[in-house]
């Protein structure tokens, strides 16, 4: 199995590049976000429960998004690998994730971690806002919380692979086929 962390903060482009890289190596893509956010839309108790952390720009509780996402993972028995985009964002996630991909026989391969500077994602979100319509990037507070919450809490996961020799940085300024290129430059030395 190929499971890749794809990581970076808010704005530096996961989604896009996820997008390409589930139909590269066929795999299946869990974005926490979009998972939360689709709970939110169906109104769900996970929805409602999620809506309050995610307005604003706070994270879910480790226990929470833990058990959704173990559950979206049992929901794909016969996939080929996943892409993991927005998850692990704390050192007990990542730990769990480890631990339950372990009962299941396999690991996490690599984690690329997406390099933008904060000047260039701040501009990035408020884009994002104006076109997309979700809440959190309306605002330039919420993106200001959202990027020290990033910094204070999940900058740290990269170091959790890091020490296992799983750690891949990747320039996150280019066109989308550039950082695609980079990307898969990368991946292929894990596979
Ligand atoms: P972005 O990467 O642009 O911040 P996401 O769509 O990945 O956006 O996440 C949006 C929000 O969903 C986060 O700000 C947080 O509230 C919640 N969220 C997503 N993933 C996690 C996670 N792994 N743990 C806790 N909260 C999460």
């Amino acid at each position: 199995m190929l499971n890749i962390v794809l990581f970076g903060p808010p704005g530096a482009g996961k989604g896009t590049q996820a997008v390409n890289l589930i139909e590269h190596y066929h795999l299946v893509h869990l974005s926490t976000g979009d998972i939360f956010r689709a709970n939110i839309k169906g109104e769900t108790e996970l929805g409602k429960l999620a809506k309050s952390y995610m307005d604003a720009g706070n994270l879910v509780p480790d226990e929470v998004t833990i058990k959704m996402l173990e559950s979206e993972v049992n929901k794909n028995p016969n996939a080929e690998g996943f892409i993991f985009d927005g998850f692990p964002r704390t050192t007990p996630q990542a730990k769990a994730l480890e631990q339950f991909l372990t009962s299941k026989g396999t690991a996490i391969s690599v984690m690329v971690a997406l390099d933008v500077s904060e000047e260039e994602l701040i501009k990035r979100l408020l884009l994002r806002g104006k076109e997309s319509g979700r809440a959190d990037d309306a605002n330039e507070e919420v993106i200001a919380n959202r990027i020290q919450v990033y910094n204070d809490q999940t900058a740290v996961v990269a170091d959790f692979y890091n020490t296992q020799n799983k750690f891949e940085k990747i320039n996150g300024i280019g066109t989308i086929e550039e950082i695609f290129g980079r990307l898969c430059h990368a991946i292929d030395r894990y596979k």
